[in-house]
């Protein structure tokens, strides 16, 4: 839909809950009851990735430092990553409204989440960035989400957004039906830190930011190339992530 069109009938028309199709008092806003129905991540939860733990055996005392068996197998390159919901029917259907359906204003829900997620980490953050589309996707989709999800949580904590920070140097093929495998393959070698930033990022800690949290393929690669280029430390944060049954133990 054209942009003023969409302007319009959002002036005329009552604003709608993406999820439950309910009057909200302006666009973008989740209804109580979409609230309900998603699936926020609490502790306990892997101290590395963020995955939550359904089970925790034993006492209540040392679980802040507890990893998951995938994390110990074999350790993320990124510091910490979090986010606040479960990547389910619900939150899926929320982030793709925001991705593909044009639905920006959703960006007034989906900020305070990645502040909730990154209320830890952020006190040390010296720069935000995102994770890059490549401009061929870029100039399809019209914007990059994960942009607009990084400057919204800027403004909100009040640090510094590198929207540019990080570049995608080829054209990846969609991660959607790759196993964990093909994913790393998929997106190795895919960045490149903006070289009129470089300076600026040595010995500085990063967090990037993405919708959703699948493998970690992706944050992977951008924060190896960060580190490559002298930052200290990189947190990731994102709107949602993939549980598997098997990681819930
Ligand atoms: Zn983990």
């Amino acid at each position: 839909m054209r942009p003023w069109l969409n302007t319009l009938l959002n002036t005329l028309l009552p604003s709608r809950c993406p999820l439950t199709g309910e009057i909200v008092d302006a666009p973008g806003l989740l209804s109580p009851n979409a609230i309900l129905k998603l699936d926020f991540i609490a502790s306990p939860h892997c101290a590395c990735c963020g995955v939550p733990f359904r089970f925790v055996y034993g006492d209540d005392s040392g679980h802040e430092e507890m990893e998951c068996a995938s994390c110990i197998a074999q350790r993320p390159i990124f510091h910490q990553a979090r986010a606040s919901l479960v990547y389910d029917d619900h939150s899926r259907k929320m982030i793709l409204a925001f991705k593909h359906g044009d639905h920006l204003h959703m960006e007034k829900s989906l900020v305070p989440l990645l502040q909730r997620a990154s209320a830890q980490m952020i006190e040390q953050v010296d720069f935000i960035i995102p994770v890059p589309l490549h401009w061929t996707r870029m100039i399809k989709r019209r914007y990059n989400q994960s942009a607009l999800l990084a400057s919204g949580l800027a403004r909100a904590v009040a640090k510094p957004a590198l929207l540019d920070g990080l570049l995608r140097t080829r054209h990846t093929e969609s991660q959607g039906h790759k196993n964990v495998k093909e994913r790393h393959k998929n997106v190795h070698n895919a960045f490149a830190v903006q070289n009129k930033y470089k300076a600026d990022l040595k010995g500085k800690n990063i967090l990037l930011v993405d919708d959703v949290f699948t493998t970690g393929a992706t944050v992977n690669e951008c924060a190896a190339v960060l580190y490559a280029a002298g930052v200290l430390r990189v947190d990731v944060v994102t709107v949602a992530r993939v549980v598997k049954s098997f990681d819930a133990i």
